[in-house]
């Protein structure tokens, strides 16, 4: 196990910059997940880690060694692939035993690592069959037995679940995550699949055009988002986004009506604002602040929760209400709902950067 350390990491094509000088340091044993949408540069960021890419400034330290110019083959990393790489006329037992053949292993140690790798990863029925006489998530398993056996300091998986249906994908997430806790070897994870991330995350690094929007634990991110991209990034539904105006005293914000006071932060009075505020802190009713007046247009059913998307009376803005599942108002009807105390953001019109909270 290793720690990584990336210092100003960022890789160019040409003129276009995929990478801009990413600067984290991932813990020993951590898993990291890296998120955001398609383009962001995620998985380049990854292949610089890999050393799929060479970066083009920066530094990348693996264990504490210098490794940014350093073949694939010398990092001492094992990737996990989206399509999983399997050789097709290979058995399951040879998938998993070729690389360390190469590298000159005993038969012996080749044989204890395999049958401890599929023990972990309950492969052992199937190590004579092909991989063609397996389903996509016993694929996915072999393909992350190869990387085991190896025993890397640190493993990369490249959105290696986005190939399986949506319950398999759940499945294939819980064994991870246990494998994580099993082995413990540090891990960095891509995908744009916001509840994988989540859910397997130690860390998230959220990324937007090439940046770093924000690293943090899920929980972190989740309820105190650097910015307006990373709030509307993660939770679904979105975050409701409203257009808003400072107070003259800048600790408090008028939106829809209401005024709302800052418990943390002041804001410009000449600088256009963004309320923003999570579908399930809006409660039915007059809260300390009135009320914000709504009409329902359309009803989500989800069995748990009902899901209200709703316009603001008066104008074209709109926004979705979380209420419990025995709830379900009708489409036309008026809703009056309120802010709860201490949940909402405001986040700068221009920049995006979140300026202060209720
Ligand atoms: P996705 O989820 O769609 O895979 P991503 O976040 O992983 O997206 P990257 O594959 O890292 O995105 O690509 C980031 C940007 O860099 C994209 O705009 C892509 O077109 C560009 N890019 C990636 N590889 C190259 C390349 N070899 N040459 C030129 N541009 C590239």
């Amino acid at each position: 196990m290793a720690s990584v350390t990336l210092q100003q990491l960022s890789k160019r094509f040409g003129e276009f910059i995929a990478v801009h000088a990413v600067t984290c340091e991932i813990a020993d044993g951590e898993f990291v997940v890296i998120l955001g949408p398609s383009g962001c540069g995620k998985s380049t960021l990854l292949r610089l880690i890999a050393g799929l890419e060479d970066a083009s400034d920066g530094k990348l330290l693996i264990g504490g060694r210098e490794v940014t110019h350093v073949e694939p083959k010398d990092r001492n990393i094992a990737m996990v692939f989206q399509n999983y790489a399997l050789y097709p006329h290979m058995s399951v037992y040879d998938n998993m035993a070729y690389g360390l053949r190469i590298r000159g292993m005993s038969k012996a140690e080749i044989e204890a690592r395999v049958q401890k790798a599929a023990a972990i990863l309950q492969l052992g029925s199937f190590l004579q069959r092909k991989p063609r006489q397996l389903s996509g998530g016993q694929r996915q398993r072999v393909a992350m037995g190869r990387a085991i056996v190896r025993e890397p300091e640190v493993f990369l998986f490249d959105e290696p679940l986005s190939n399986l249906d949506a319950k398999l994908r759940v499945q294939m997430r819980v064994e991870i995550k246990k494998l994580h806790d099993t082995i413990k070897t540090t891990g960095i994870y891509v995908t744009h699949d916001q509840v994988e991330a989540m859910t397997l995350a130690n860390r998230l690094i959220v990324m937007n055009h090439g940046k770093v929007e924000q690293i943090g634990s899920p929980i972190e991110v989740y309820t105190n988002p650097a910015s307006a991209f990373v709030a509307g990034f993660i939770g679904s539904p979105a975050m409701n986004f409203l257009p808003a105006s400072a107070g003259a005293d800048g600790r408090s914000l008028a939106v829809g009506g209401l005024k709302l006071p800052l418990s943390a932060g002041t804001i410009d009075a000449s600088r256009p604002v963004t309320f923003g505020i999570r579908p399930e802190h809006l409660a039915p009713g007059p809260g300390p602040w009135g009320e914000l007046p709504l009409v329902v247009e359309l009803v989500e059913l989800l069995g748990a929760d009902t899901l209200v998307h709703c316009r603001l009376e008066g104008g074209n803005d709109t926004l979705v209400v979380r209420l419990p599942g025995t709830v379900v108002p009708k489409v036309g009807e008026r809703l009056g709902v309120h802010p709860v105390p201490g949940s909402f953001h405001v986040f700068d019109g221009e920049t995006g950067r979140r300026i202060a909270v209720s």
